[in-house]
């Protein structure tokens, strides 16, 4: 197992998932800097540029602002003494971002797995995804965004549930594309999801969910006020 490689890592905190299969589950949240898909409602901006003057010692990522563009680079020993230093108990790991698919995530998931905690990687299925096998797979498939990526088949094929966020009819007709020319598990999870709670989304989200027998999925951890 290669330990060479140094994530950029924008915010690690411990909460609730609030999205999607593990809705509910008490998480550890690895969050890594860097995304060039520029999806215009993206609440995690502060995580699009991957710029050297922003990199911090480690001790400083405990105690940044969570909407900031520092980061740290961690190994991935680093990472794990991350989470005994911290006193972590949740036995899931989210590796979000950002994009993490821009980096090499096998040493890192690797090496979760064997701690024995559980693994999710959220993807917007832009990039070619290297993790474990064992790894849970969530694509966010960000479908015509000014970056002009493509979802790439590969990932879609990989994906354990497909999370698609929608505000309007033409969000669902693109999921609905993009399907049509994806080879997809018969596991797979479909989950429509409102963007920032608005009425008319939840409304559509709702609709199409029992239209298409797809799920719903709400961020639910802004309902109840946390990270
Ligand atoms: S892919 Fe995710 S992090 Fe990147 S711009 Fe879109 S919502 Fe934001």
């Amino acid at each position: 197992m290669s330990t060479s490689i140094q994530y950029p890592i924008n915010e690690i905190f411990e909460s609730i998932q609030g999205e999607g299969s593990y809705t509910g589950v008490p998480s550890i949240f690895i969050r890594l800097q860097g995304c060039p898909v520029g999806c215009p409602w993206c609440d995690t901006k502060h995580t699009w540029q991957v710029d050297d003057t922003d990199v911090i010692p480690i001790v400083e990522l405990r105690e940044k602002s969570a909407d900031a563009t520092t980061h740290a680079r961690m190994s991935v020993t680093e990472l794990l003494d991350e989470y005994d230093t911290r006193g972590y108990q949740a036995k899931h790991v989210v590796i979000t971002g950002g994009e993490p698919a821009m980096y090499d995530l096998v040493p890192l998931t690797e090496a979760l797995l064997a701690k024995g905690l559980s693994v999710q990687v959220e993807t917007s299925g832009t990039f070619t995804l290297r993790c474990t096998d064992d790894t849970f797979v969530t694509v966010s498939p960000k479908i015509n965004m000014p970056g002009k990526y493509q979802i790439l088949p590969q990932v879609m094929a990989r994906a354990n549930e497909i999370k698609h966020a929608i505000a309007m009819q033409k969000h669902v007709d693109e999921l609905k594309a993009l399907l049509a020319q994806s080879t997809i598990s018969s596991n797979t999870l479909i989950y429509i999801q409102p963007i920032s709670q608005q009425a008319r989304a939840t409304e559509l989200a709702v609709a199409t969910c029992i239209k298409e027998n797809w799920r719903l999925s709400l961020q639910t951890h802004k309902f109840i006020g946390i990270e």
